[in-house]
């Protein structure tokens, strides 16, 4: 056996590197070290999507007619490299689709590429429950930043994680529907998927009802809390604003925070 000079053996891990690994070989060990995302298809309640992750979680899901489209999208947003997966974990990929159709999962989502108010915009929204909403504004005072509703807007608009990150159940504060990356069409359907009646709440909204209260508790809410939807008919009265279901002696839910 030769002994190795330092520099020989410096020289012959050189070489060693300049061994071109096939690509996919190289895609996979970059994926599992976590340099690189993957992604799949994926059915969501909006049609044909992509998911893309990571070792640290989800980092996007869109809805898209096809994978150039995601990978343009992925690389715009994260100047990250991606590759397809067409064989990906099938216990990860069933989460994702149980967590699309509603079931209540801990996944883990790589937040990482957004800035600490985007993120606190999304961990607040995730709170929302299914068949729930709340408006802008609530999320804003929710993180102690309540003068920034606009802002809390546009990051939900640039929610990486929709659908699984539920941005469609934040709406406009006079309870109109508003925008949504995918269309507000698209946000109605999600909500009215999750059992909200948007009808209802548009009506609301004309009619300036903001709160429901029980008069047997005196305490308010959003309508859609699962406290106010307990309530029975004849104990209902609604609110068109704090100051006047305070001024009638009623005190804020602790659940859905209404103020
Ligand atoms: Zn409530």
């Amino acid at each position: 056996m030769t002994k190795l000079t330092i520099q020989q053996t410096e020289e012959q891990l050189r070489a060693m590197s300049k061994v071109n690994a096939p690509s996919t070989l190289a895609s996979a060990v970059l994926a599992q070290v976590g340099l690189i995302d993957q992604y799949s298809s994926i059915q969501t309640p909006l049609g044909i999507g992509f998911v893309s992750w990571n070792r640290q979680g989800i980092s996007a899901l869109m809805v898209l007619p096809d994978a150039a489209e995601f990978e343009r999208y992925f690389n715009d947003r994260f100047h990250r490299r991606l590759v397809s997966n067409d064989n990906p974990d099938r216990h990860f990929l069933s989460r994702v689709a149980a967590a699309l159709s509603g079931e209540k999962l801990d996944l883990a989502f790589d937040l990482r590429g957004l800035s600490d108010f985007e993120r606190a915009v999304l961990v607040k929204a995730r709170q929302i429950p299914r068949g729930e909403i709340r408006p802008y504004s609530w999320i804003a005072r929710e993180i102690e930043n309540p003068k920034a509703v606009r802002a809390v807007g546009s990051a939900l608009g640039h929610n990486p994680i929709p659908l699984l990150i539920p941005c469609h159940r934040v709406v406009r504060s006079d309870g109109k529907i508003g925008n949504y990356l995918f269309g507000s069409e698209s946000k109605r359907a999600m909500l009215e998927l999750e059992g909200v009646d948007t009808q209802q709440l548009e009506d609301f909204a004309d009619h300036g009802v903001k709160y429901y209260g029980s008069d047997t508790t005196n305490i308010f809410c959003y309508p859609t809390c699962r406290h106010a939807r307990r309530v029975t008919g004849k104990h209902l009265v609604t609110f068109s604003s704090e100051e006047e279901a305070r001024a009638a002696g009623y005190r804020p839910c602790k659940v859905c925070r209404p103020a």
